[in-house]
Order: C-alpha cells, then sequence, then structure tokens
C-alpha cells in the first residue's frame, strides 16, 4: 500500500474502542473522508492535538481498496482553532459550521470550494471576525456550493427577470417575480439583498468586516435556514445551541 498525503480540515471525530478515534475530515480532492486514528486517545498519543475539530493537518493515509474508513498514519498540525475556542460563541459558530459541511460536503468526490470556504471561515473566525457574519456568510454559501441555494437572478416559475425587492415564494422553493409569487411569499428587503449578493461577491473575511446589521443577518439566516431545513427535512443538531449562545450574547 502506497501512502496518500492529503490537506485536510478535521470536522469531528468520535471515540471509538478504547483508544482509538474515528476521525472525520474534508479534503480538496476527495471530499469528506472518515479514518481510523489508532491509538489516538492514548495519553502518549502520536497525533497531540491535531485531531481536534477544525483543526487544519497535513494528514498521511493508507487506504485499502473497498474499505469505507481509511487508516491515518500521521497528522501535522497546521493550524489549531484553539484561540478561537478560548471565545465561547467563535467556538460554537464553529462548530455548527463544521455540522453544516459535514452535512452538506460531497463524500469522496473533489470539494475544493467547498474546503477553501470552510479553511476561509474558520480563518475569518481565528482573526476575530464577528461570529455570526462569518455563520451567514457559510450557510449561504454552503447552500450554493451544494447546489440547493435558488438563484436569484430569474423567476423561478416563469424565468421572467428578476427586479428589487425580490420575493421568496417557500411553496416554489425559489425567488419568483410579482406575478408567479403567492400572496404570502416573503418580500426581501433591499439591504438583505445587497448583503446576499455582498456574500456572492466577497471573501469571508471581508464580508464580516462589513459589519453588517444584526437585524441583516438575522434575516439572512432565516432565509437560508428555511431552504436547508426544507431540504433536509431536520434541523441541524448544533442549531439551538448556537442560537441560545447568540442571544445570550447579544
Ligand atoms: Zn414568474
Amino acid at each position: 500500500m502506497k501512502p496518500a498525503r492529503t490537506e485536510a480540515i478535521i470536522l469531528h471525530t468520535f471515540a471509538a474502542r478504547e483508544r482509538d478515534k474515528m476521525v472525520v475530515f474534508l479534503t480538496p480532492d476527495h471530499g469528506k473522508r472518515k479514518g481510523w486514528a489508532y491509538g489516538a486517545r492514548s495519553i502518549k498519543s502520536r497525533f497531540g492535538a491535531a485531531l481536534e475539530p477544525l483543526a487544519k493537518v497535513r494528514l498521511v493515509y493508507f487506504e485499502r481498496e473497498g474499505e469505507e474508513a481509511v487508516r491515518i498514519e500521521s497528522a501535522d498540525l497546521i493550524r489549531s482553532l484553539f484561540p478561537a475556542q478560548q471565545n465561547l460563541l467563535s467556538s460554537v459558530a464553529a462548530t455548527y459550521i463544521a455540522e453544516m459541511m459535514d452535512t452538506f460536503a460531497p463524500a469522496e468526490d473533489p470539494a475544493e470550494l467547498m474546503y477553501r470556504l470552510l479553511d476561509r471561515s474558520t480563518e475569518a473566525l481565528l482573526e476575530g471576525a464577528p461570529p455570526m457574519a462569518v455563520v451567514a456568510y457559510a450557510e449561504v454559501w454552503i447552500l450554493r456550493l451544494g447546489g440547493v441555494f435558488p438563484p436569484a437572478r430569474n423567476c423561478i416559475a416563469c424565468g421572467a427577470p428578476l427586479n428589487r425587492p425580490l420575493r421568496f415564494d417557500a411553496a416554489l422553493q425559489g425567488f419568483a417575480c410579482p406575478d408567479c409569487a403567492g400572496r404570502d411569499a416573503y418580500v426581501v428587503a433591499n439591504e438583505i439583498t445587497d448583503a446576499l449578493e455582498a456574500i456572492g461577491k466577497l471573501p469571508a473575511a471581508d464580508f464580516a468586516a462589513r459589519s453588517t446589521p444584526d437585524e441583516v443577518l438575522f434575516e439572512i439566516r432565516s432565509l437560508a435556514g428555511s431552504i436547508r431545513r426544507h431540504f433536509l427535512g431536520h434541523e441541524l443538531k448544533s442549531f439551538e445551541v448556537l442560537a441560545s449562545v447568540a442571544s445570550a450574547e447579544s
């Protein structure tokens, strides 16, 4: 067996057997993968702190044909999330973004853009960017890259070009023109559309530095949340935790 080498970001780990860990990680070239880290739970583990959630690492692993999980040989830490974890909201935001990635990233397929999004979002949190701006950014982009966020240029029903204000029709799960949108369609205020466009154009850190008002971030997150729940049929596990920490801090 030849060892494979890749850069990766750890999404989550769980304890397995007495001394081992099962590690779920995201790579640019092979999307989401999982692997065994033998002995990772013992005190003198050779993996050290490299297998903590959202750590960016250089991995060496072995892969056996027909087996889903690889065997992780070594993990060298490139960047730890530890400094951001000293702030409760950043830490919970990071967990939430990791769960979204885990849910939407393709398994064993190239995921260069998802990887870069996770890398940049984590970096922004580490640099002290406002956590909820980074969360809103990641929520919209993960849905976009997953092909779930509807395009806002043309009406989803008749194809006519859309003008402002945009209308989001939950029954159609898309943006619709005034003729096609139902009476209870959500009329998207222009400043929310502006912020959505900024998310589409700017890197995570630049969007976060734009100091988008809390109400606007809230509306973006509500819209992204309703699209995500409709697609998944359920809410993410860490959603409530993030909501309660965010409201306690605001
Ligand atoms: Zn229409």
